[in-house]
């Protein structure tokens, strides 16, 4: 079997990321104009890791609905965080603190 020659210069063998040279592959601005055909590369929207701005506003959709999943595609599609502070959630929010410490009954015997 033949190896496929370099995608760019179409002459020297592949030995690098991208079907390219050696010489193509550290050529600024070649690499570039290769996209990485790996399944594993970014593909869509992006993986959103990193720093971004909060949604515009909480959802009221709650998890696993088709409704959530839109208003992450939708978050997703905006560049923003996926979820915000306030959405909805799966579980209740904890029990407002009343101020009174509560006491465990006292065994009295
Ligand atoms: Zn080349």
């Amino acid at each position: 079997m033949t190896p496929a020659p370099c995608r760019h210069c179409g002459r020297a063998k592949v030995n690098r990321p991208r079907g390219l040279c050696w010489t193509c592959y550290y050529t600024p601005g070649v690499k570039e104009r290769h996209p990485n055909p790996s399944k594993f590369a970014r593909r869509g929207v992006g993986n959103l890791t990193g720093n971004r701005p909060d949604p515009a506003g909480p959802t009221s959709a709650r998890p696993g609905t088709a409704e959530k999943l839109a208003v992450l595609a939708e978050r997703a599609k905006d560049g923003v965080n996926l979820w915000h502070p306030d959405d909805v959630t799966l579980t209740p929010d904890p029990e407002p603190a009343t101020g009174e410490p509560e006491e465990e009954p006292a065994d009295d015997w």
